[in-house]
């Protein structure tokens, strides 16, 4: 089902202007396509919506859900900020040359060479996860001090997936606002050389509910007043996470993310009034918000099998290889047969990718018109948490990621060589 209502021509689904059989002819498939225009108006749709007359805004795309060097001077030119969780990815964006005083540098385990990295190139700013991390970082720093922020766990329930929930007492991330050791951590790090800016809470991904940002945001307000008044100290900067729902499928509602960015900055304005706080700038994150509907995976059909208890499947020359969530999230997806737009969608089906693990599904249950091989599948959503979460599982080879735009298209990564599959044995 054409979810996201992209154009068809001619009984065929096109991309960002682009026919998917032509995209299929040159680039062959698996294939990652992202339409270009739709990531620069996520931007725009949040840097409008996300701004306050009571505070400065900044938006900082979390890098994990999608990134690569284009990606990087995309968001440099839609004048983001970027959210790094490894050595990995901050060198991407240094070597696109995103100037690394807009970089975040976050994780739970962020190792010595990625501390030395980040304070040798400069990095604007490190989200310090747990005291050893501190210390380590205290240790390290010799004559330049990026700016810190702490990352706290206020106890809000985002209601998603339990592996996406992240700001419980007992995750992995960050230090929660009920240990008393946590205020000895703030101390250590407010009387530090290092310019101590504030907080900073994620409370999951894939979320909804409004109401779960209001809570956050109240949450992180009275933790800030109660730390400011207990230790005498300021806090002028709060990074409130990302974690958007997007639609994968009709059963997610869709919910406009300027209704988000309103949440947050009511509730903001309104808390800060209330507790008299002095908090000066307000920090986002979202990452599959900006990329996930941008993006579709492209297969084609190589065979199709019934079983003896009557399953249909449709076998796909991808596999969880290039799609994990289904097996990891029970992810759901809605696709289309791409070449066959305008015929009905008569016949229940379950795509199955072609490694070899029984839980290798892409979707299970749909309805698709009858499948036959060397059709085309477009499996839409899939912008955020694929080519990032790619592997080689089988020596796959990892698929290429197409930029469309206004009828052309480019590659950004190319497809994988076996050469490439080889190289480091
Ligand atoms: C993953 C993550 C994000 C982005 O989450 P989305 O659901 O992709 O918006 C933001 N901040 C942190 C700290 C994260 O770990």
């Amino acid at each position: 089902m054409n979810i996201l209502e992209f154009e068809v021509k001619n009984n065929e689904l096109i991309i960002g202007g682009v026919s998917v059989s032509s995209l299929v002819k040159e680039y062959k498939t698996p294939l990652y396509v992202m339409d270009e225009d739709v990531i620069r108006n996520n931007c725009n749709r949040l840097k409008y919506s996300f701004s306050s007359s009571l505070f400065d805004t900044e938006i900082i795309y979390a890098s994990k859900a999608f990134l690569t060097k284009e990606m990087v001077k995309l968001i440099d030119e839609e004048g983001l900020s970027l959210d790094v969780v490894s050595l990995g990815e901050c060198y991407t964006a240094i070597q696109a040359g995103l100037n690394p005083s807009r970089i975040y540098f976050h994780g739970n385990n962020k190792s010595e060479e990625e501390l030395v990295f980040a304070l040798k190139h400069h990095v604007g700013t490190i989200v310090i996860d747990n005291l050893d991390e501190f210390l380590l970082l205290q240790s390290l720093a010799k004559d330049y001090y990026p700016s810190l922020l702490l990352r706290i766990n206020t106890g809000v329930e985002a209601h998603t997936h339990e592996y996406i929930k992240t700001t419980t007492h007992n995750s992995k991330f960050g230090v929660s606002i009920l240990s008393e050791s946590t205020y000895d951590l703030i101390e250590r790090v407010a009387s530090s050389n290092f310019p101590f800016l504030g907080f900073h809470g994620h409370i999951g991904s894939q979320i909804f509910e409004t109401s779960s940002f209001k809570e956050h945001v109240d949450e992180m307000m009275k933790y800030t007043l109660n730390a400011e008044k207990r230790l005498n100290i300021k806090v002028t900067v709060l990074n409130l996470g990302g974690g958007f729902g997007v639609k994968y499928t009709s059963e997610d509602h869709n919910q406009p993310i300027e209704d988000f960015m309103k949440v947050i900055i009511e509730s903001a304005e309104e808390k800060q009034e209330e507790l008299g706080l002095g908090i000066k700038k307000l920090l986002i994150e979202p990452g599959r918000f900006i990329v996930a509907e941008a993006g579709v995976t492209l297969y084609q059909v190589g065979s199709t099998k019934k079983t003896y208890s009557g399953m249909n499947y449709v076998f796909v020359d991808g596999s969880m290889a290039d799609h994990i969530r289904t097996a990891l999230y029970q992810a759901t997806y809605s696709a289309s047969l791409a070449n066959k737009m305008n015929e009905t969608e008569d016949t229940l089906y379950t795509i199955a990718g072609k490694a070899c693990e029984s839980g290798d599904m892409i979707i299970k249950n749909i309805y698709l018109p009858k499948v036959c091989k060397n059709d085309i599948i477009a499996v839409f959503t899939t912008g955020a948490y694929h080519y990032s979460m790619a592997s080689n599982y089988n020596r796959l080879l990892k698929p290429a990621v197409v930029f469309v735009s206004k009828g052309n298209s480019r590659t950004v990564v190319k497809r994988e060589t076996l050469e490439d599959l080889l190289r480091n044995d």
